[in-house]
């Protein structure tokens, strides 16, 4: 049984995360998308909100599970019994950071190794942070987030659209 991991903030689940998600879920048996609890951050959903929007837009895809977790991902990944971390590369900018997460993660787990998704072109520019930004000011994100999500997050911010 191959499981993977795929742990990130998911502040909110966007377009470019579902695509990693659809992809990486066919070159496995089981797939956690897993969200971090990282009270460092502000974030702008609960971690509860968080997982049940990924559960609600990843129902189609039968190995997707959702979970959440704290504390070092290479611990998590080996209490699950997963042995492939999965992450997605949207530029040159993401890589150096992505490269040293992945070789700690390994020197601390030896058995995981991660596996790197390229982003599909037409959500290269996409991140949770440019999506709260746009709609903060009330602008259109529909080309980001599912609309459900979009609706929720005008609501957070008290805009009427
Ligand atoms: P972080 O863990 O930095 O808070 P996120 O939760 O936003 O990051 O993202 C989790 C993972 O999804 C990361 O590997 C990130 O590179 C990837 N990702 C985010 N947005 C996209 C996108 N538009 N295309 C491909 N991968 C993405």
């Amino acid at each position: 049984m191959k499981r993977a991991i795929y742990p990130g903030s998911f502040d909110p689940l966007t377009f470019g995360h579902l695509d990693i998600i659809e992809r990486s879920a066919k070159m496995v048996d089981e797939l956690y998308v897993a969200v971090l609890r990282n009270n460092a951050k502000n974030p702008l959903f609960s971690v509860e909100e968080r997982v049940s929007m990924i559960r609600e837009f990843t129902s189609h895809i039968p190995n997707v599970r959702v979970s959440s977790f704290d504390g070092l991902t290479a611990d998590y990944a080996k209490n699950m019994g997963a042995t492939m971390i999965v992450r997605g590369l949207r530029a040159v900018t993401d890589f150096e950071y992505e490269l040293q997460i992945a070789q700690t993660n390994h020197a601390i787990n030896p058995d995981l190794d991660t596996i790197f998704l390229t982003t599909n072109v037409m959500y290269s520019y996409l991140s949770s942070t440019i999506v709260k930004e746009v709609a903060s000011y009330g602008g259109d994100i529909s080309k980001f987030v599912p609309e459900q999500i979009a609706g929720k997050m005008y609501e957070k911010y008290n805009i009427n659209r």
